[in-house]
């Protein structure tokens, strides 16, 4: 019997209880709750061990971190970017003052198209900043071809793309710099959280400067630097999260196989495609309702609520759409008719470790009912 609790698109990985008392009586016993704690400390080192890179700054959100990168790399003017993104994205350049200047996506990864990249190119432009979207790699290779022929930085926003491998390599390699997010509905998550991802660590210190209100000793501010700091709570959390992150992984890629196996069939409903030249994380299960589904994608998801599953529209509307973007000439819809079309056709269906697979079953069949 299935229960009728509702079903979201996401549920946090929570460990059990227990086995977060002894990181709370540490904390209780050394009464180091912030500032680079020892916790701080052992997850930067046990992350970037873990996710393949030199030099990791965590942060106490995404946005932060996003924010904090384009300060780090001294970006000015305008900024190349994807409409289908989350709204943080684009807020991060409008935070520091840049102007974004979106350019559409490919139909098959929904990421910045680089065919398209150049002509949005002006002597503005000092940088790019594409999203992993999904967790699926950009054309990482033309990116940086295009910046180099050009002189611009790339930043890119590694928000869902934790522990994704690309030739078997960490995907947050690419780029001067990759932003990661640790919000409770990601992947790995440390209730709110983030880090920037960089070379060296010249550069690590001064992004450790800038998310410490810019302090670089006791007595010397390098510049505009903003409170951005984890705290030891969070530390902990993600260095015991940490410990079961393979068989949450795990977990997501078998539900994203009983998916495939339930939905291919389906006429109408086109599943995410899959390169073998990519270690996915499975963060997210777009499906997309293509013409030949007798339902519209907004009826679906509709069809789904009120039966308590609660897919989301990512990424819908397009921040593009959003009041303090469409102004900009870049913002048209004739801009950007890819992005725009899949905005009007993307589900992200649930998906997390705790998810039954009788609950697969039940919204693959509810999909596949095509009523
Ligand atoms: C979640 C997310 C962010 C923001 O991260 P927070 O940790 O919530 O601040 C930025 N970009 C993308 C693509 C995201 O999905």
């Amino acid at each position: 019997m299935t229960s009728n609790k509702p079903i979201y698109v996401t549920q946090p990985y929570l460990p059990p209880l227990e086995e977060f008392y002894p990181y709370l009586e540490k904390i209780w016993g050394s009464k180091w709750l912030t500032n680079g704690g020892p916790f701080h400390q052992e997850l930067e080192i046990k992350l970037a061990d873990y996710l393949g890179v030199d030099h990791l700054a965590l942060f106490a959100n995404g946005t932060l971190a996003l924010v904090t990168a384009l300060q780090t790399l001294k970006i000015t003017g305008e900024v190349i970017t994807t409409p289908f993104s989350f709204v943080a994205t684009a807020h991060s350049l409008l935070w520091n003052g840049f102007k974004p200047v979106f350019v559409d996506i490919h139909p098959e990864t929904f990421n910045l198209d680089p065919e398209k990249i150049e002509a949005a190119i002006t002597p503005h432009t000092t940088a790019i900043m594409p999203v992993h979207v999904y967790g699926k790699p950009c054309d990482v290779e033309k990116i940086q071809k295009i910046a180099d022929a050009y002189g611009l930085k790339v930043i890119y926003d590694a928000a869902h793309a934790f522990a994704v491998k690309y030739n078997g390599e960490s995907l947050l390699k690419h780029g001067d710099l990759s932003t990661m997010s640790f919000h409770a509905t990601k992947v790995f998550n440390t209730f709110e959280g983030g880090a920037i991802v960089c070379p060296d660590a010249k550069t690590k210190k001064h992004i450790d400067d800038l998310k410490n209100f810019g302090y670089h000793d006791e007595v010397t501010v390098v510049g505009t630097g903003i409170n951005a700091k984890m705290n030891e709570l969070q530390s902990a959390f993600g260095l015991l999260q940490l410990k079961h992150i393979d068989k949450a992984i795990d977990r997501r890629r078998e539900i994203d196989a009983q998916y495939r196996e339930q939905l291919s069939s389906v006429l109408g409903i086109s599943c995410p495609t899959i390169h073998a030249d990519t270690t996915y994380n499975y963060a997210y299960f777009p499906i997309l309702i293509e013409k030949e589904y007798p339902l519209s994608r907004d009826e679906l998801n509709d069809k789904l609520r009120q039966l308590g599953i609660f897919p989301r529209r990512y990424f819908y509307p397009l921040i593009s759409e959003f009041p303090m973007y469409r102004g900009l000439p870049s913002a048209a819809q004739s801009n950007l008719p890819i992005a725009k079309k899949t905005a009007d056709q993307v589900l992200c269906l649930p998906i997390y470790p705790s998810l039954e697979k009788e609950h697969i079953i039940r919204i693959a069949s509810i999909i596949a009912d095509r009523k």
